[in-house]
Protein backbone atom coordinates (compact mmCIF):
# COMPACT_ATOMS: atom_id res chain seq x y z
CA UNK A 1 0.00 0.00 0.00
CA UNK A 2 1.33 3.26 -1.18
CA UNK A 3 -0.15 6.80 0.70
CA UNK A 4 -0.84 9.44 -2.21
CA UNK A 5 -0.40 12.60 -2.68
CA UNK A 6 -3.05 15.53 -2.54
CA UNK A 7 -3.38 17.97 -4.81
CA UNK A 8 -4.40 21.25 -2.95
CA UNK A 9 -6.17 24.47 -4.55
CA UNK A 10 -5.43 26.47 -6.50
CA UNK A 11 -4.02 23.41 -8.50
CA UNK A 12 -5.48 23.32 -11.95
CA UNK A 13 -5.70 19.67 -12.07
CA UNK A 14 -8.50 19.33 -9.59
CA UNK A 15 -10.38 21.72 -12.40
CA UNK A 16 -10.71 18.60 -14.38
CA UNK A 17 -13.73 16.67 -15.63
CA UNK A 18 -13.11 13.25 -14.35
CA UNK A 19 -13.74 10.03 -17.12
CA UNK A 20 -16.14 7.43 -15.97
CA UNK A 21 -14.49 4.06 -15.53
CA UNK A 22 -15.24 1.01 -17.82
CA UNK A 23 -12.70 -1.90 -16.95
CA UNK A 24 -12.70 -2.91 -13.34
CA UNK A 25 -9.50 -4.60 -12.89
CA UNK A 26 -6.52 -5.26 -10.32
CA UNK A 27 -5.18 -1.49 -11.10
CA UNK A 28 -8.42 -0.15 -10.07
CA UNK A 29 -8.67 -1.77 -6.79
CA UNK A 30 -4.72 -0.89 -5.52
CA UNK A 31 -5.85 2.66 -6.66
CA UNK A 32 -9.12 2.25 -4.18
CA UNK A 33 -7.05 1.09 -1.26
CA UNK A 34 -4.63 3.65 -1.53
CA UNK A 35 -6.86 5.92 -1.86
CA UNK A 36 -8.46 4.68 1.29
CA UNK A 37 -5.12 4.64 3.03
CA UNK A 38 -4.18 8.18 1.80
CA UNK A 39 -7.78 9.46 3.39
CA UNK A 40 -7.30 7.47 7.39
CA UNK A 41 -3.78 8.90 7.47
CA UNK A 42 -5.13 12.37 6.53
CA UNK A 43 -7.82 12.09 8.69
CA UNK A 44 -10.15 12.68 6.18
CA UNK A 45 -14.33 11.48 5.74
CA UNK A 46 -13.57 10.83 1.93
CA UNK A 47 -11.80 11.35 -1.55
CA UNK A 48 -12.02 11.52 -4.75
CA UNK A 49 -9.65 10.24 -7.25
CA UNK A 50 -8.96 13.38 -9.10
CA UNK A 51 -7.88 14.95 -5.45
CA UNK A 52 -4.98 12.30 -6.18
CA UNK A 53 -4.08 13.45 -9.41
CA UNK A 54 -6.67 10.86 -11.39
CA UNK A 55 -8.77 12.07 -13.34
CA UNK A 56 -11.43 9.04 -13.42
CA UNK A 57 -15.10 8.62 -11.78
CA UNK A 58 -13.93 6.89 -8.29
CA UNK A 59 -14.83 7.90 -4.72
CA UNK A 60 -13.67 6.23 -0.95
CA UNK A 61 -15.42 7.62 1.91
CA UNK A 62 -15.96 6.26 5.52
CA UNK A 63 -18.12 7.89 7.78
CA UNK A 64 -18.14 5.78 10.78
CA UNK A 65 -17.17 7.25 14.32
CA UNK A 66 -14.58 4.01 14.89
CA UNK A 67 -13.04 4.51 11.09
CA UNK A 68 -14.27 0.75 10.51
CA UNK A 69 -16.62 1.15 7.37
CA UNK A 70 -14.41 1.76 4.11
CA UNK A 71 -16.88 2.19 1.27
CA UNK A 72 -15.93 2.56 -2.37
CA UNK A 73 -18.47 3.98 -5.23
CA UNK A 74 -17.28 3.94 -9.20
CA UNK A 75 -19.48 6.24 -11.34
CA UNK A 76 -21.61 7.89 -8.75
CA UNK A 77 -24.35 9.77 -9.84
CA UNK A 78 -27.06 11.70 -7.78
CA UNK A 79 -29.85 10.20 -9.54
CA UNK A 80 -32.97 12.11 -6.66
CA UNK A 81 -32.65 14.21 -4.20
CA UNK A 82 -34.83 16.25 -1.43
CA UNK A 83 -34.75 19.06 1.06
CA UNK A 84 -32.11 21.24 1.94
CA UNK A 85 -29.42 21.12 4.72
CA UNK A 86 -26.65 23.34 5.47
CA UNK A 87 -23.60 21.66 5.90
CA UNK A 88 -20.12 22.72 7.10
CA UNK A 89 -17.42 21.65 5.29
CA UNK A 90 -13.55 21.19 5.43
CA UNK A 91 -11.34 19.76 2.14
CA UNK A 92 -8.28 17.99 2.18
CA UNK A 93 -7.62 19.81 -1.01
CA UNK A 94 -8.07 23.06 0.70
CA UNK A 95 -6.30 23.17 3.61
CA UNK A 96 -7.49 25.34 6.87
CA UNK A 97 -10.82 26.42 5.31
CA UNK A 98 -13.91 25.85 6.99
CA UNK A 99 -17.12 27.17 5.67
CA UNK A 100 -20.72 26.62 5.59
CA UNK A 101 -22.98 26.02 2.35
CA UNK A 102 -26.19 24.18 1.57
CA UNK A 103 -26.31 20.52 0.34
CA UNK A 104 -29.49 19.03 -0.52
CA UNK A 105 -30.38 16.84 2.56
CA UNK A 106 -31.83 13.13 0.99
CA UNK A 107 -30.23 11.73 -2.02
CA UNK A 108 -30.52 8.57 -4.18
CA UNK A 109 -26.88 6.87 -5.46
CA UNK A 110 -26.65 5.28 -8.13
CA UNK A 111 -23.52 3.87 -9.13
CA UNK A 112 -21.15 0.63 -9.09
CA UNK A 113 -18.60 -1.11 -6.69
CA UNK A 114 -15.26 -1.68 -7.55
CA UNK A 115 -16.19 -4.88 -9.02
CA UNK A 116 -18.32 -3.34 -11.25
CA UNK A 117 -21.68 -4.35 -9.60
CA UNK A 118 -24.51 -2.10 -9.79
CA UNK A 119 -25.27 -0.44 -6.54
CA UNK A 120 -28.69 1.67 -5.91
CA UNK A 121 -28.79 3.53 -2.30
CA UNK A 122 -30.19 5.96 -0.11
CA UNK A 123 -28.43 8.25 2.00
CA UNK A 124 -28.60 11.33 4.73
CA UNK A 125 -26.81 13.55 6.94
CA UNK A 126 -23.30 12.98 6.59
CA UNK A 127 -23.45 10.28 4.44
CA UNK A 128 -25.63 12.07 2.08
CA UNK A 129 -23.40 15.42 2.21
CA UNK A 130 -20.25 13.37 1.75
CA UNK A 131 -20.98 11.71 -1.60
CA UNK A 132 -22.54 15.44 -2.81
CA UNK A 133 -18.96 16.90 -2.12
CA UNK A 134 -16.84 13.95 -3.26
CA UNK A 135 -19.15 14.13 -6.72
CA UNK A 136 -18.16 17.61 -6.73
CA UNK A 137 -14.74 16.87 -6.82
CA UNK A 138 -15.13 14.54 -10.13
CA UNK A 139 -16.89 17.42 -12.01
CA UNK A 140 -14.38 19.66 -10.98
CA UNK A 141 -16.06 21.58 -8.53
CA UNK A 142 -14.57 22.75 -5.10
CA UNK A 143 -16.98 23.33 -1.85
CA UNK A 144 -15.48 27.01 -2.20
CA UNK A 145 -17.13 27.56 -4.77
CA UNK A 146 -20.27 28.08 -3.24
CA UNK A 147 -19.77 30.62 -1.35
CA UNK A 148 -18.75 34.58 -2.79
CA UNK A 149 -14.78 35.74 -3.81
CA UNK A 150 -15.55 38.08 -0.92
CA UNK A 151 -16.39 36.13 1.09
CA UNK A 152 -13.48 33.39 0.58
CA UNK A 153 -11.37 35.96 0.44
CA UNK A 154 -12.26 37.04 4.44
CA UNK A 155 -11.58 33.55 5.43
CA UNK A 156 -8.06 33.36 4.19
CA UNK A 157 -7.54 36.70 5.56
CA UNK A 158 -8.66 35.06 8.75
CA UNK A 159 -6.92 31.96 8.63
CA UNK A 160 -3.66 33.77 7.32
CA UNK A 161 -3.25 35.52 11.18
CA UNK A 162 -3.95 32.78 13.42
CA UNK A 163 -1.05 31.02 14.53
CA UNK A 164 0.29 27.88 13.25
CA UNK A 165 -0.50 26.02 16.05
CA UNK A 166 -3.93 27.19 16.34
CA UNK A 167 -4.75 25.93 12.80
CA UNK A 168 -3.55 22.00 13.73
CA UNK A 169 -5.21 22.21 16.84
CA UNK A 170 -8.29 23.07 14.82
CA UNK A 171 -7.67 20.97 12.06
CA UNK A 172 -7.79 17.84 14.09
CA UNK A 173 -11.13 18.03 15.40
CA UNK A 174 -12.73 19.20 12.01
CA UNK A 175 -14.38 16.41 9.33
CA UNK A 176 -12.18 16.96 6.01
CA UNK A 177 -14.18 15.82 3.34
ZN1 LIG B 1 -12.89 17.59 -0.80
Amino acid sequence: MEKLQILEFPDKRLRRVSEAITVFDQKLKRLSTNMLLTMYEERGVGLAAPQVNQPIRLIVMDISEERDQPMVFVNPVVSSYAGRVESNEGCLSVPDIKTDIKRHETIKLDAQDIEGNAISLEADGLFSICIQHEIDHLDGKLFIDYISDIKLQRLRKKIAKQNKAERIEKQKSTRLI
